[in-house]
């Protein structure tokens, strides 16, 4: 089947209860399931090469510092270097290329570099400083974070994450960031999931704030010093690329509608995650992967795109409009318990129901580990519990988090003092009193694993195009633990970027940036200009985020927290008739010319509907279960993950096909990975 000619949807709007993910994956919708093979979507490209140094893993990231070519002090301002994103990943790598002595122009769609989504995350960052005495160190972190991805990331990155996180909270906090600290005066850790250690720093549960705004600052700092030159509401629309090396971007002026394009020697993704794909995430409304979504159209390959976390303790939908989730942070599970009625069906209220009456089903499936399992683990069980007709709330579709054993042990002042924030929140989004009432939560999508592919010093397969952050796809694997993220972000950006760019722009001492009249500037322009011409133009009925909304509801009920083949190849099916109908019936009301939110959503959502479908094609394809990757055909006796390490010890590295080429299959390039300090094992939390 080629990727136009799919079947069509009966074109329902089914949000409702198949968005609370109880209908059965690869239910179809169409008379007969489709039958697509991976064969039907993908051919396998040349394999890639990660570029990881050849030493020990542990010695790997020394290894290739020493061996990076430098810029000299006085050469540096001959450089210009695009960076793309002001979140912790952006901010960093802009201040931290701003006071080596680059020029650096920096983009971001919001009005201000402190409203990048990095400002939402809650719970903290971690860091392998192994303060307390609990038998933390770097390796037990990169066991912990190697494991917790099921073996699906790459082993040398996990150890430079680990390496290089020993110093990033000393100094988030020397650039402002007021960390949490014990009576005594040394900071503060708790534990997040997937680990038994306390390595988690924190301020209370507004970590992404206060780091976002000390990153933010530093960002000012060097636009103050006339290093950086800051572009606010300006967004990405096009990667430029140039004798095969990416050397510029278009951006859009999201408030006069003005679209130029900027050229440098190299440019830096620090764009964030997708997950908004799937419409009702955690995310802001406003984060989108078009910046990489296009710049994979230009020719950087995409890794594990099938690759989405769940998180266990977002909210649960509570109606149809609802425009997105919203999550509680992970760290909530240090001193909440997770359960739900033992009996199916009872809907007693949660205070009536006896000790006895109540399973907590983490607790008794892994007691190791318990309501600290790893996210995967723990929204995989949450949504068997609840498909077993055991959850609660008025569609049934949540587990409970109770408060009141940590009240009773450790007083209400206590646990308030922890988590007053979460608290509040949790009131304010549903009425209810958390320490009254067990929060109710349920899994919802969340983080993206997947993102641009990157070699160990993080470019992408386009040369001189690198990404920072969550667009990338390096350490998570197929699950991230908790806290790993902000972590990721920052060690990309203050520690890993400003030595790996240097050592790309060292050789092209006394090259220009491309001339505005080049030709593969003159080409992206005009590529831009025509597909806001298409949007608007289009005579259609239906707004954007109408597509939006039924393209989540595919994806949840396509490739949720269990996927099946005809559950994905259902959902390529109704990907493919669902793009068609968007560039059919698509209208955008207003003009190009001017402030226009509904043009940008419309793009954003136009990009999600070309990389749902690779996304499912990568689920359909990885025919094993791995991480957050659970396919329901591959699975232990006891529903556990079912690694296949013969066949998929590897990361696919994906190439969509030219919009005219004949074959109009993806391509797949896979990376092999080996693991050396953390041998290939089964993962067990019990
Ligand atoms: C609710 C929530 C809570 C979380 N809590 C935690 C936590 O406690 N600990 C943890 O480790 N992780 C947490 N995470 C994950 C973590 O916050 C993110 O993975 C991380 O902050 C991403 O940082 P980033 O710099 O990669 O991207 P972001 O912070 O998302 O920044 C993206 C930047 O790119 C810009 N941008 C995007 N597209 C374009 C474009 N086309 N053109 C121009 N600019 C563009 C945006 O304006 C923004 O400046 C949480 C996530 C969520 C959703």
């Amino acid at each position: 089947m080629s990727r136009t000619d799919a079947p069509g949807t009966d074109g329902t709007d089914a949000m409702g209860s198949d968005m609370t993910g109880t209908t059965a994956p690869g239910t179809t919708t169409d008379a007969g399931a489709p039958t697509l093979t991976p064969e039907d979507v993908r051919r396998v490209g040349e394999p890639l090469d990660g570029r990881v140094p050849e030493v020990p893993a542990e010695q790997a990231w020394d290894d290739r510092r020493l061996h990076y070519d430098l810029v000299a002090p006085a050469n540096r301002r001959k450089f210009t270097v695009i960076v793309v994103g002001t979140g912790l990943a952006g901010s960093g790598a802009a201040a931290a290329l701003g006071e080596l002595g680059y020029q650096v122009e920096c983009f971001t769609i919001h009005d201000a570099p402190r409203r990048a989504h990095s400002v939402a995350a809650q719970g903290g960052i971690n860091a392998a400083r192994a303060r307390k005495v609990d038998n933390d160190s770097v390796h037990r972190f990169v066991k912990d974070t190697v494991k917790g991805g099921d073996f699906r990331g790459r082993e040398a990155d996990a150890y430079r994450l680990a390496q290089e996180s020993v110093r990033v909270i000393d100094h988030m906090n020397a650039i402002g960031a007021p960390f949490a600290r014990e009576y005594g005066g040394r900071l503060a850790t708790r534990s997040f999931g997937g680990v038994q250690v306390s390595r988690t720093y924190y301020t209370r549960g507004q970590t992404g704030q206060q780091l976002q705004v000390a990153g933010a600052n530093a960002l000012l700092r060097q636009v103050a010093r006339g290093t950086v030159t800051l572009h606010t509401r300006q967004e990405m629309l096009d990667l430029i690329v140039a004798d095969g090396r990416a050397q510029g971007i278009v951006v859009r002026d999201l408030v006069t509608g003005e679209v130029r394009a900027v050229t440098a020697h190299a440019v830096v993704l620090a764009t964030g995650g997708y997950g908004n794909i799937y419409c009702k995430s955690t995310l802001a409304k406003n984060s989108n992967a078009t910046a990489a979504w296009r710049a994979h159209r230009r020719g950087a390959h995409f890794a594990n795109p099938a690759f989405i976390q769940f998180h266990p303790t977002a909210l649960p939908l509570m109606s149809e409009w609802q425009s997105k989730t919203i999550l509680m942070s992970e760290s909530l599970r240090n001193d909440g318990r997770i359960w739900v009625p033992a009996r199916a069906g009872d809907d007693r209220a949660p205070a009536d129901i006896p000790e006895d009456e109540r399973d907590y089903y983490l607790e008794r499936r892994y007691p190791t580990y318990g309501n600290l399992t790893p996210r995967d683990v723990a929204s995989r069980a949450a949504r068997e519990r609840i498909d077993a007709g055991h959850g609660v709330g008025p569609l049934r579709n949540a587990v409970y988090l109770d408060f009141a054993d940590a009240v009773a042990r450790l007083g209400r002042e206590t646990v308030v003092s922890r988590y007053s924030n979460l608290f509040h929140m949790y009131e304010q989004a549903t009425g209810d009193d958390p320490l009254r009432t067990p929060m109710r939560i349920a899994p919802g999508a969340h983080f993206a694993m997947g993102g641009l592919w990157s070699d160990y010093d993080l470019m992408t397969s386009v040369p001189g195009l690198f990404v920072g952050g969550e667009v990338g796809w390096g350490y998570h694997g197929a699950n991230r633990l908790g806290a790993n993220s902000l972590l990721s972000a920052c060690v990309d950006g203050w520690f890993t970027l400003p030595y790996a760019v240097p050592g790309y722009l060292a050789p092209l001492l006394g090259s220009h940036v491309l001339p505005p009249d080049h030709e593969a500037v003159l080409d992206a322009l005009e590529a831009v200009r025509a597909r806001t011409q298409r949007l608007l133009r289009n005579d259609g009925t239906q707004g954007p985020d109408r597509f939006h909304r039924r393209l989540g509801e595919i994806l949840y009920r396509c490739a949720g927290v269990t996927r099946t083949p005809e559950g994905l190849a259902q959902g390529i099916a109704e990907i493919r008739a669902l793009r068609e109908e968007f560039w059919r019936d698509v209208r955008v009301l207003g003009e190009g010319s001017a402030l226009n939110q509904e043009l940008e959503r419309a793009g954003r959502v136009a990009d999600y509907l070309e990389m749902a479908e690779l996304l499912c094609v990568d689920g359909l394809d990885r025919d094993e279960s791995c991480g957050a990757h659970f396919r329901a055909d591959h699975q232990t006796p006891d529903g556990e993950a079912l690694r296949d390490d013969t066949t998929w010890c590897r990361v696919s590295a994906w190439e969509s096909p030219a919009p005219d080429a004949p074959d109009q299959r993806f391509v797949r390039h896979d990376e092999p990975l080996t693991f050396q300090a953390v041998p290939l094992q089964t993962r067990n939390y019990a």
